[in-house]
C-alpha cells in the first residue's frame, strides 16, 4: 500500500528538526504526495521549550511562510496549515484560539503540562498514564483534532507493554471508535529501530501489541511521517516496513485525504 498525503511534518523551528520550509515541500513534491500537511509543534505563550517547540514569536512568521508556500506552488501540491497540538487542559483557552488559525490539529500528547515536567517518552509511572490517557479522551472529545498522533508514545519510554498500557490502548481505540478519530500509525517510530520489551523485539512504534488490541475495534488508521527533515518524506519503504511488523491484524485504512 502506499498513501500520497501526510499531516504529519515539522520545520527547524522546533529545535529538534531541520531544513529550510521550502525544502519539506519540494520534497513531498518529489516523492509524489497530493496533499502534505504541515504540523510543527505549537508554541504556549510564555513558556519556551526551545528543544521541544517554536516560541510563541515565531507562531506568525511559520503561518506567514506556510501561506507563502502554499499558494507558490498550489498547481503541484495540495498545502494543509496544521500545528501539533497536545490537549492540555490548563490551556485549552488558548489552545481553542490557537486552532481557529490554522486549517488542523494533530493530537501530539507528549506531556500534561506545557513546561514539559514530565515527558512521556520517559518511564513514567501509571498514574502519569492516567494522566495521558484522560486528557487525550477529553483532547478527542473537544473536536478540534484531525487525529491523534502517536497514540502509543509512552512506548519510547515504558520498558514492558505492562497492563496499563494495555488499558491505554483499549481506551483510546474505543474513543477513536466513538468519535470516528483516525489513529496515526507513526513512521518515525520505525527508525528508533526494535529493542527488547521482555516479549519479543519490538519497536516503540508501531508497537505490536497495542495495534493488537486497536484491531478489536474499529478505528481508522493512517500513517503518519511525523518528518523532522524534508528527506523523511521521501520514505515510502517505512510503509512496507509497518504493514510487516503488523502483518495479520485487521486495521482499517484511511484511503482518501482527511479534508
Ligand atoms: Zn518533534
Ligand atoms: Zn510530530
Amino acid at each position: 500500500m502506499k498513501q500520497n498525503f501526510n499531516y504529519h511534518t515539522h520545520t527547524a523551528r522546533c529545535g529538534h528538526a531541520s531544513g529550510e520550509d521550502e525544502q519539506y515541500i519540494l520534497s513531498a513534491i518529489k516523492a509524489g504526495y497530493k496533499q502534505l500537511g504541515m504540523s510543527d509543534h505549537r508554541p504556549y505563550k510564555g513558556i519556551p521549550a526551545p528543544r521541544d517547540r517554536m516560541n510563541w514569536e515565531q507562531l506568525q512568521g511559520y503561518l506567514d511562510s506556510m501561506h507563502y508556500l502554499k499558494e507558490k506552488y498550489s498547481d503541484q501540491i495540495d498545502i494543509k496549515i496544521g500545528l501539533e497540538s497536545e490537549f492540555i487542559p490548563e490551556s485549552v483557552e488558548e489552545t481553542v484560539r490557537l486552532r481557529k488559525r490554522v486549517d488542523y490539529f494533530i493530537l501530539g500528547q507528549h506531556s500534561k503540562e506545557p513546561e514539559i515536567l514530565v515527558d512521556y517518552c520517559f518511564d513514567c509511572s501509571a498514574e502519569d498514564l492516567e494522566y495521558y490517557i484522560s486528557d487525550i479522551e477529553q483532547g478527542l472529545d473537544s473536536g478540534m483534532y484531525l487525529y491523534l498522533a502517536h497514540p502509543e508514545y509512552f512506548m519510547i519510554g515504558q520498558p514492558t507493554f505492562n497492563e496499563k498500557c494495555v488499558e491505554a490502548a483499549h481506551r483510546l481505540a474505543a474513543k477513536c471508535a466513538a468519535t470516528g478519530i483516525p489513529m496515526e500509525i507513526n513512521l518515525k517510530g520505525i527508525s528508533f529501530g526494535k529493542r527488547d520489551y521482555g516479549n519479543g523485539m519490538l519497536y516503540p512504534y508501531p508497537h505490536r501489541p497495542f495495534w493488537e488490541i486497536v484491531s478489536q475495534y474499529p478505528v481508522k488508521c493512517i500513517y503518519g511521517w511525523d518528518a523532522h527533515t524534508p528527506e523523511f518524506l521521501q520514505r515510502q519503504d517505512l510503509i512496507e516496513k509497518a504493514e510487516k511488523e503488523l502483518q495479520g491484524l485487521n486495521l482499517q485504512f484511511v484511503k482518501e485525504p482527511l479534508f
